[in-house]
């Protein structure tokens, strides 16, 4: 019964004003690590629910049981996955209204930020016979595409980029850094390679390619550095006939984005983050958390251009957006700092406000000349 209460308490639809909306915040455990079980660690995470989830000493079964209720902290998500749900059950849940918001012209941006080791890239870009976010996003854009081609053209092209000690790296084609740049469309990097996707089939190679072209510790060169960003952007534009001669113009744009290791860089607080801003600290998951900070206490000061991923995620933020949180922990009590942490700031990532995410979509008007008229034909048809 108390559960049930609990159920109902812990609602987290409140009720949406005009023209702004709430970051979805999920919760992902994982399962417990070998290392982790002989080292002698116990599960110190418990979700009683779909979205309740206690954070405990006391998190075993049997404590449960007797006593009946669990001790600790409690949190609500917009879900909370415990370590059974599967990859395709992460991605319906978080992801899926995103990709068919993208294909109406609508921006989204779904981040995963935890602990090192605590289920970043597995949730995100996952293994071959377990796909992550990543790829079964584009595998269900593509599906979606072809549930509707008859009716216009659609082009996806990808881009993944890595942010690494403030430096931009193209992750398709590793070669000199990027330089960001701002024009009317916002915050670009030059020279980013924008891959043309056809298929599902491609991608997954694609972006394993990618992701081992993020850097490495010089110390352990088979592990990704736990400083490294990762951001995939898709994007998606449609190009329709409307009416006799004019055209519509849609782009949607989806962010995917494997964040740093938040250990030690999660600060919800000013002075905590003052403290962090002069050790050797992660700069941009800083310039993160000052952003989110920002954004939850209604600033009309958003400090964007403290960091290369705030700028380059500034039309995901806090724009007009649809953003998802997914915050990756691990079970084992040797991790209860971070884990606490982890929950403590996506518990407090719930209460930023974005403005409602709206089409960019523009109608181009049929030109007046006959020639013009039949150059725009040309074009559209050799889209086709
Ligand atoms: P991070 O990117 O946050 O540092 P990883 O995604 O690399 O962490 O996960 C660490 C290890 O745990 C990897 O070996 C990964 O395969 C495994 N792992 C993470 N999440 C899961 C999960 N939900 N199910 C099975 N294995 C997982
Ligand atoms: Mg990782």
């Amino acid at each position: 019964k108390k559960l049930q209460e609990m159920e109902e308490l812990g609602s987290c639809s409140e009720k949406e004003s005009l023209g702004e909306s709430r970051i979805l915040v999920f919760v992902r455990l994982r399962p417990m690590a070998k290392k982790e079980k002989e080292a002698g660690s116990r599960s110190c995470v418990k979700i009683v629910n779909r979205r309740d989830l206690y954070l405990t000493e006391f998190a075993n079964e049997n404590d449960y049981l007797r006593l009946k209720r669990l001790r600790g902290r409690h949190f609500t998500f917009d879900a909370s996955f415990p370590d059974t749900t599967n990859q395709q059950e992460v991605y319906s849940t978080t992801t899926a209204e995103l990709v068919e918001a993208v294909l109406q012209g609508r921006n989204g941006s779904v981040f995963c930020y935890g602990a090192t080791g605590a289920g970043k890239t597995y949730t995100m870009l996952g293994t071959v016979e377990n796909p992550g976010v990543m790829v079964l996003a584009i595998k269900d854009l593509f599906t979606k595409i072809r549930q509707r081609s008859c009716d216009g053209n659609h082009t996806v092209h990808l881009s993944y980029i890595e942010v690494y000690n403030e430096t931009v790296r193209d992750l398709l084609s590793p070669g000199r850094p990027l330089v960001l740049r701002e024009d009317k469309q916002g915050i670009v990097a030059a020279g980013l390679t924008q891959y043309r996707a056809y298929s599902t089939d491609e991608v997954m190679a694609l972006l394993q390619r990618g992701n081992q072209n993020r850097t490495t510790e010089p110390t352990r060169v088979n592990e990704t550095s736990s400083r490294s960003h990762a951001i995939l952007q898709v994007t998606v534009e449609y190009r329709a006939r409307d009416g006799a001669t004019n055209v519509v113009n849609r782009v949607g744009k989806l962010s995917l984005i494997d964040l740093a290791g938040s250990e030690r860089a999660l600060a919800t607080d000013q002075r905590t983050l003052r403290s962090l801003e002069g050790a050797n600290i992660n700069r941009s998951l800083l310039a993160l958390s000052s952003c989110i900070n920002a954004l939850v206490e209604g600033k009309k000061h958003i400090p964007y251009r403290n960091s290369k991923l705030t700028q380059l995620l500034k039309d995901s933020l806090g724009g007009a957006c649809n953003t998802v949180m997914i915050a990756n922990i691990s079970p084992s009590n040797l991790s209860f700092g971070e884990t606490q942490n982890t929950l403590h700031w996506a518990d407090r990532a719930k209460e930023i406000r974005t403005k409602v995410a709206e089409a960019n979509e523009e109608i181009i008007k049929a030109p007046e000349s006959e020639s013009d008229q039949a150059k725009l034909l040309l074009e559209l048809q050799k889209e086709n």
